[in-house]
């Protein structure tokens, strides 16, 4: 049901036949070389996490055909970005720019529009521009990934951190624009991202913040990687998440190495649920809790074994209460029901103390149980959990992958206030649709002082049309359900964006005319990007397209 139209001639770009495709993908040949142009005109494979496809959506939900590009390019240059723009203009060619596409979950490297053609930037455009140790930042390219960003700040011995999400191969551009997160107190990614280069759907060049005052003697501006805002309006904002530019260069804030002390909290009552949101609310608002903690519920203890769904259940459906509760009896954390995954940071003793005001806080909630990682056996989670809160990045959070065979997974990741009684309002929901669909309801809030992401990791088998059929439904079901509650999404997959966008409608849907109003006066021939975030140019508009 979520499959997109206009896709019955696959493989080249709407509105384009063969012979123009094939002249046009000549020239484009001509200027980059043609080992930097690939068509997509083998068979579609799937690959894993770190050889992803870059044809179509690795993680397909309808047909894996559906999300798929006619050709990737390979830009080794910002003038070679801006020359492919230009080229996409004049053919009228849509164009989908990716950093390294490890966005797995939220669509991949799959364009929005089959037959656009991916601009793959991260392959050749992956150089780290600068590590200023002073300024604690950096400034890069779409195609270094945590893992490179790390080992390089390692082998100059700075005494600095990086901020990673759960998986470390990913783009630290491309997450940042795309508003990811991660652990450490630097895990709010846009909000540390500092200066951006953009090139515009017209091929123009520009820098944000402070990068757009020239250095003396035409260097980079000194303060581009110190200031934000710069003056007059912060564009920064309406890149992340957009179609509106290629990011083809980010400044981005890098923490001084402190202390810090990974622990967790068990919860033996599935009803205490809403007053441990409670007491976590306060300790967040009062800074006395260092990242962003995970409160994530004990069916997670199982899947982070890395064993399969077989292992704890036989028989088809999602895994009885009672049987988590056997398996969980017999795993380090006991017969328990939610765990709270935190670190603080600093000395020893400003630890010690902040440890002593979360035990006691939560202590009020009987049988209430803080463990640290010297507690617990070498292989539990938690130990992966104090290399990503003290920025190292790890791959441990593909385990998931082996829950079931073939397997994929979607995120659905509404925003909720951290309040008890909408925590309880949104988890009823997810778990009844969760029973409808015949899922497991795998639950991780990520919980900050005024609101939370709720995020739900729906693991499915990508060889079975009926799980596919049943994800998607269950998607549908919780967007809506969720959005007439008030509670809306931070992020999607490609494939649910019009629905998601579609819920911002206050206001006689202003923001999204204000969105296709920028859209239209930056990218009047509609070539950025159509449809991502559910901003669809003038061209495609009301055309069938929206999903
Ligand atoms: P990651 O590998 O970190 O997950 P991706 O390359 O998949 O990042 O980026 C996530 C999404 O953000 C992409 O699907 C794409 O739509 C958008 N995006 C990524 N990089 C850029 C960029 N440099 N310019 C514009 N949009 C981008």
């Amino acid at each position: 049901e979520s499959a997109p139209r206009h896709h019955d001639v696959p493989r080249l770009p709407p509105d384009t036949t063969r012979a123009e495709f094939n002249q046009a993908i000549g020239e484009l040949k001509q200027i980059l070389g043609d080992q930097n142009v690939e068509l997509n005109d083998r068979p579609l494979v799937d690959g894993w996490y770190l050889e992803h496809p870059n044809t179509h959506d690795a993680f397909h939900i309808a047909l894996q055909e559906d999300l798929v590009s006619s050709a990737v390019v390979y830009p080794g240059t910002v003038e070679e970005v801006q020359t492919i723009v230009r080229w996409a203009n004049k053919h009228k060619i849509p164009v989908y720019p990716i950093s390294m596409g490890r966005n797995i979950g939220y669509g991949g490297t799959a364009p929005r529009v089959p037959g656009s053609v991916v601009v793959d930037l991260g392959r050749r455009m992956n150089r780290i521009l600068n590590i200023d140790a002073e300024n604690a930042s950096c400034l890069v390219e779409p195609g270094v990934s945590y893992f490179a960003l790390y080992e390089e700040i390692q082998r100059q011995k700075l005494p600095l951190w990086i901020d990673t999400p759960d998986v470390g191969g990913g783009s630290v551009l491309g997450n940042a624009i795309d508003r990811g997160v991660g652990y450490t107190p630097y895990g709010d990614h846009f909000a540390n991202h500092c200066g951006l280069e953009i090139v515009l759907p017209n091929g123009e060049l520009l820098r944000t913040g402070m990068g757009a005052l020239e250095g003396k003697d035409g260097a980079d501006n000194p303060t581009w990687q110190s200031f934000q805002p710069a003056y007059g309006p912060y564009s920064d904002g309406i890149f992340s998440q957009s179609n509106f530019g290629i990011v083809v260069r980010m400044g981005m804030w890098l923490m001084p190495e402190t202390g810090h002390q990974s622990y967790l909290i068990t919860f033996p009552r599935d009803e205490d649920f809403p007053a441990i949101i409670e007491i976590i609310r306060p300790l967040a608002q009062q800074r006395v809790l260092g990242n962003i903690p995970q409160l994530r519920h004990v069916i997670q203890e199982l899947a982070t074994t890395a064993q399969p769904k077989s292992a704890f259940h036989s028989s088809s459906g999602p895994i009885p209460r009672e049987t988590i509760r056997q398996h969980a009896s017999s795993l380090p954390v006991g017969d328990v029901s939610w765990v709270f995954y935190g670190t603080q940071y600093g000395d020893a003793a400003s630890i010690s103390s902040q440890l002593n005001l979360i035990e006691k806080a939560f202590g009020v909630i009987p049988g209430a149980q803080l463990r640290l990682p010297s507690d617990l056996p070498p292989e539990h989670y938690l130990h992966s959990r104090v290399s990503v809160c003290s920025g190292v990045p790890v791959l441990r959070e593909l385990d998931w992958l082996n829950w079931v065979p073939n397997a994929a997974h979607l995120f659905f990741s509404p925003i909720v206030p951290t309040r008890g009684r909408d925590a309880e309002a949104v988890h009823n929901i997810v778990v009844r649709l969760h029973a409808k669909y015949g899922f497991d309801l795998f639950p991780t809030l990520c919980v900050a002082g005024r609101e939370m992401h709720y995020i739900v990791n729906i693991v499915y088998d990508r060889a079975s049309v009926d799980e596919k059929r049943r994800a998607a439904a269950l998607m549908r079901e919780m967007i809506a359900e969720t959005a007439a509650e008030g509670y809306g999404e931070y992020r999607t997959h490609v494939l649910f964006a019009d629905m998601v966008a579609a819920t911002y409608s206050w206001g006689d849907n202003a923001l999204m005319r204000f969105n296709e109003t920028i859209k239209d006066a930056l990218d009047p021939n509609g070539i950025l990007a159509p449809g991502r975030n559910g901003i669809w140019p003038k061209r495609f508009r009301g055309k069938g397209w929206e999903i």
